[in-house]
């Protein structure tokens, strides 16, 4: 009997129709012989209102209690559920995070996943039982309810599949997989069949939100079977980790975006030995992550460091570069939101020189200006105006004819 992990998305459950479907897909699966645990995120937009809720409130809410409250919309969805699947004629139980622990670090609104003790969950399956739980939520060892940041009912089901050593982990969502790029920015942006997790693990890492990063980890790590799908369809998905013979050999598989940072720049600080490290020591001190750095060539000593942070981080950076401008003696501090950052994944780009000049072509062609570029030996990034997003996006995806399908390498 195999033992299969079904997560649904917010979109897949935003109202009790959807439930009941969500239900029967659930109850076909385990009709058709799999032990079946099933992980599930709010209903709809429901965090996106308990936030704005706590907004109402103050600028800075508690992130244990932004935690406590968050929490909340998986326990209703999973309840939900639960009664959906017995009201179809199969026994169900539902669970927050912390009932089937989900052992997590104090990080609030960002905690990481360090244990999952399978045994509750392996109980109610012998009891032949569908099991539905929480996703996005855990517990701290000293019973403080914590939340796994936006997009954690993925990691919450991969872990679970990681711990429960499951055959396979679905991830049901509202586009039929993972596409070479976001399918509403880029209409022809084409289904993958199959994608390495060392690829996905960029693209999520760059904006491909249809998986949480740290869930593509787990699957890394654990060698974890992921097949991301469509609630609406029956239709074959992108799988990850499957065997890799059938791999897609392509030079690039996919174009992502990303609108959720902002750059910050301290103008005129003193070219010495030394700034770099006490700027980018402050901000980790401070608990903030820097993607993109740039420094440019120095004039008179004198030189100006450029670096993004996350846009919900922006407020704590600046209060730190606002210290460190004045110990420096630095001419001042820029901070603009108006950016996005594009990049182009491929594991072939290793072996491939030019990949990165034709990006820049793409770009220069549709007279986008590029504002900051970072490289790893899968990925190209580049910082442009978020105006220039849309056209940008297009113009790589159309320059390495990802529409197209699958360019091979030898
Ligand atoms: P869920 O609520 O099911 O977790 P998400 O909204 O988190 O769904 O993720 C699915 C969304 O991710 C899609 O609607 C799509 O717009 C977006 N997306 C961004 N990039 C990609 C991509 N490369 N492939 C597929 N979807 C993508
Ligand atoms: N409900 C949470 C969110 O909206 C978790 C998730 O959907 O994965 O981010
Ligand atoms: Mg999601």
């Amino acid at each position: 009997m195999a033992l299969v992990v079904m997560k649904f998305g917010g979109s897949s459950v935003a109202d009790i129709g959807r439930i009941m479907n969500v239900a029967s897909r659930v109850v076909e699966s385990k009709k058709a012989g799999n032990n079946v645990v099933v992980v599930i995120s709010a209903l709809g937009n429901t965090t996106d209102a308990l936030v704005q809720l706590a907004y109402q409130i103050t600028d800075h809410p508690p992130a244990r209690e932004m935690d406590m409250l968050l929490s909340t919309g998986e326990q209703i969805s999973v309840a939900l559920l639960s009664m959906a699947v017995h009201a179809q004629g199969l026994e169900a139980i539902s669970f927050t995070g912390s009932q089937v622990g989900i052992v997590t670090d104090s990080a609030h609104t960002k905690a990481r996943i360090v244990d999952v003790k399978a045994g509750r969950i392996l109980d109610e399956l012998e009891k032949n039982r569908v099991v539905i739980v929480a996703g996005f939520q855990g517990v701290t060892l000293d019973d403080h309810i914590t939340t796994l940041g936006r997009g954690g009912s993925d990691t919450t089901a991969v872990a679970l599949a990681a711990a429960l050593k499951a055959d396979l982990c679905e991830i049901y969502t509202d586009v039929d997989g993972v596409y070479t790029a976001d399918p509403r920015i880029v209409p022809e942006a084409r289904k993958l069949d199959r994608i390495s997790s060392e690829e996905m693990l960029e693209m999520a890492a760059t904006g491909a939100k249809v998986l949480q990063v740290r869930s593509v980890e787990f699957g890394r790590n654990y060698g974890v079977v992921i097949h991301v799908r469509s609630s609406f369809s029956a239709s074959e998905g992108t799988w990850i980790n499957k065997d890799d013979s059938r791999m897609e050999k392509a030079i690039v598989s996919g174009v992502t975006h990303d609108t959720g940072e902002a750059k910050v720049t301290l103008i005129g600080v003193p070219d010495q030995p030394g700034i770099a490290a006490r700027v980018f020591r402050r901000l980790a001190e401070g608990n903030i992550n820097v993607d993109m750095i740039i420094q440019n060539v120095s004039e008179n000593n004198v030189t100006d460091i450029s670096f993004t942070v996350m846009k919900e981080d922006l407020e704590s950076s600046n209060r730190i570069m606002k210290g460190i401008v004045d110990e420096l003696g630095a001419k001042g501090l820029h901070t603009d939101e108006g950016i996005a950052k594009i990049s182009l994944i491929g594991a072939g780009m290793r072996t491939h020189p030019g990949v990165a000049a034709d990006m820049f072509s793409a770009l220069a062609e549709e007279d986008v200006n590029i504002e900051m570029i970072s490289t790893s030996s899968i990925k190209i990034s580049c910082v442009i105006r978020a105006a220039d997003l849309k056209k940008a996006v297009n113009a790589i995806h159309k320059k390495f004819g990802l529409e197209k399908g699958v360019v091979m390498h030898e």
